[in-house]
């Protein structure tokens, strides 16, 4: 299952094969939804507008719970949570606005499973992004995810910005997505279409089956990369290379790759982070669970440990010098676990 899932020591693999592969991943969903069998199981925007639909085509939905038939009044219905969808998402979605307009379940997802993201290419304002996969679909270790910045063209073309003080600006502008995986082609894209935030090929079909109460608008993996946009360094690093190609041009014409070794390092880095932040969990929790002073016992005058009982912290610092820690780091993190217990 998922949670125990940990993603292989590869699962970056040659990122030009990568750039093949996200473009061919793109595509196959593109053409899985113009499949002639797919076609007429998609309720369409004018199916609703119209109130009605072709009746030789057995359509159902999950509205209001169980899987049955659609009516009528589930177009109504369906009508209504499109213009309540619209009216919440006007004006365009920032990184941040994205986060806040997510579902819990998702940011739990992202921040659970998704600890790797990596910027892998650009063009003008397009980056295109991997992240490590949750580890749901067997033998899929990845998926790519594609922002448009709105504002790239207008930071490119500012005499008054430094390349890195346009990328930290493109941080709170707003932004097109869209990622590969199931969650987010039969979820979300059709919120972010009608929302005006769905990158590339817009979704007509009505989510009558996944998601007809129009709930939520990113998956894991975008959201693990509007964190990254948010406050990541690796992203920051990127933009202002890419910005800086950009304000160099006349015509702001930029492509930037991430080379294999930059792209290592930058997923060592965040490995070692989450490494950290699991050494630091299961700490506290160690902390919390170790045994109390007894101080209902006569005469004792204050805390004494009691020599009959294991160190709590032996285990665990014998744990982390086999991870290759030193005596000096290991003390200083049990210190700052026991302050925040
Ligand atoms: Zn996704």
């Amino acid at each position: 299952m998922a949670e125990n899932y940990i993603p292989p020591d590869d699962w970056l693999g040659n990122l030009k094969d990568s750039l093949k592969e996200s473009k061919s991943v793109f595509k196959l969903g593109n053409d899985q939804r113009r499949d002639k069998d797919t076609i007429p199981k998609i309720l369409s925007v004018s199916d609703i507008q119209k109130g009605k639909w072709d009746t030789d085509r057995i359509l159902t939905t999950t509205l209001n719970g169980v899987k049955r038939a659609i009516t009528t009044d589930d177009l109504k219905a369906f009508k209504k949570n499109i213009a309540i969808a619209k009216n919440t998402f006007t004006g365009g979605m920032t990184a941040q606005q994205i986060i806040n307009h997510s579902l819990d379940i998702d940011r739990e997802r992202a921040r659970e499973q998704i600890t790797m993201v990596v910027p892998i290419s650009a063009n003008r304002g397009v980056v295109r992004f991997m992240t490590n996969a949750g580890g749901e679909t067997p033998n899929v270790h990845r998926h790519y995810v594609n922002v448009e910045f709105l504002h790239y063209e207008i930071e490119a073309s500012s005499a008054d910005t430094t390349a890195r003080q346009a990328a930290l600006n493109l941080r709170k502008k707003p932004l097109k997505i869209e990622c590969d995986c199931g969650r987010q082609r039969f979820w979300h894209s059709y919120i972010a279409s009608i929302g005006g935030f769905k990158f590339g090929v817009q979704e007509t079909g009505f989510p009558r089956i996944r998601n007809p109460n129009l709930n939520g608008v990113a998956c894991k993996h975008l959201l693990r990369v509007m964190q990254e946009i948010v406050s990541g360094g690796a992203f920051i690093t990127f933009m202002t290379k890419q910005l800086e190609k950009g304000k160099a041009h006349d015509e702001n014409k930029a492509q930037n790759k991430t080379t294999q070794k930059n792209a290592e390092k930058i997923v060592k880095n965040q490995s070692l982070r989450k490494n950290n932040d699991i050494i630091i969990k299961e700490l506290k929790k160690a902390v919390k669970n170790a045994p109390k002073p007894n101080k209902t016992a006569k005469g004792t005058g204050g805390f004494k440990p009691n020599p009959n009982l294991p160190d709590p912290y032996a285990l665990m610092k014998s744990q982390f010098k086999a991870m290759g820690l030193s005596d000096k780091q290991i003390d200083a993190m049990i210190e700052a676990a026991k302050n925040n217990a």
